[in-house]
């Protein structure tokens, strides 16, 4: 079943990469793939991950990268702060969408199984728990955002790369759908706040949770890509 998962989502990424990348090469030095289209009307490109300075020829069609040089002089930081400050929102975030799940289930569970009701004494605290995860995992992805731009700005010398505007528009995106998931679990309209957990008599509620619960789904695909194509700005491939 999971070798079927995994099939589904490798094509559903390749169409949707297709589709934003355009038409794409390696790079011959680190191998990380790079869109053609990225390339400057003289054909030449910088590899973000190496500094190799590319040569794309048109070969009967295909894009056959040349390596002329390497880049001189490219900021060589040695704290790389982003990559750093990345693993803070992603670590956080799962596990605030774990805590809603968990919420989520024991709201239906008390309605299925009545005589569970006192073992959930202490949902308000992990209601509690959960809403301090997520505000810290999108508020310091305030911080992880602004050091990736900082970065694009000084080693990446504001370049045009497919990665880096895929990941400048997720990172806008996961803030929206973050900041909206933290605004709904604050207002205590989905996990109330004497229960902490979701009134299923009612509809306002089940709706409102259902929202929640699609927010924080996306959001997790949103911080998953970006943390997959940031590491292959990274490690090449
Ligand atoms: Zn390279």
């Amino acid at each position: 079943m999971f070798a079927d998962i995994r099939r589904i989502t490798a094509r559903i990424a390749e169409k949707f990469k297709r589709r934003f990348y355009g038409r794409t090469f390696n790079c011959p030095v680190c191998h990380v793939e790079l869109a053609v289209v990225d390339a400057g009307s003289n054909r030449l490109l910088v590899c973000p991950v190496c500094g190799v300075v590319i040569d794309i020829e048109e070969v009967y069609g295909h894009a056959v990268p040349v390596v002329l040089e390497v880049e001189l002089f490219r900021p060589q930081p040695k704290a790389r702060i982003h990559p750093l400050a990345t693993h803070v929102p992603i670590g956080l975030y799962p596990f605030a969408v774990l805590g809603a799940v968990l919420l989520m289930a024991a709201s239906l569970a008390r309605l299925l199984f009545p005589g569970i009701e006192p073992l959930l004494s202490r949902a308000p605290v992990i209601a509690d728990a959960t809403l301090v995860l997520l505000a810290l995992s999108v508020g310091l992805s305030v911080l992880t955002f602004a050091s990736g731009l900082w970065d694009w700005n000084r080693r990446y010398r504001r370049r045009s790369y497919r990665q880096i505007r895929l990941k400048i528009a997720f990172s806008i995106l996961f803030l929206v759908l973050g900041g909206f998931a933290v605004a709904l679990h604050a207002s205590g309209a989905v996990f109330a706040a004497g229960t902490g957990l979701v009134d299923l008599g009612s509809t306002m509620s089940i709706v409102l949770a259902v929202v929640e619960l699609a927010l924080l789904a996306a959001g997790m695909v949103v911080i998953a890509t970006l943390g997959h194509v940031g590491g292959t700005l990274v490690f090449g491939r």
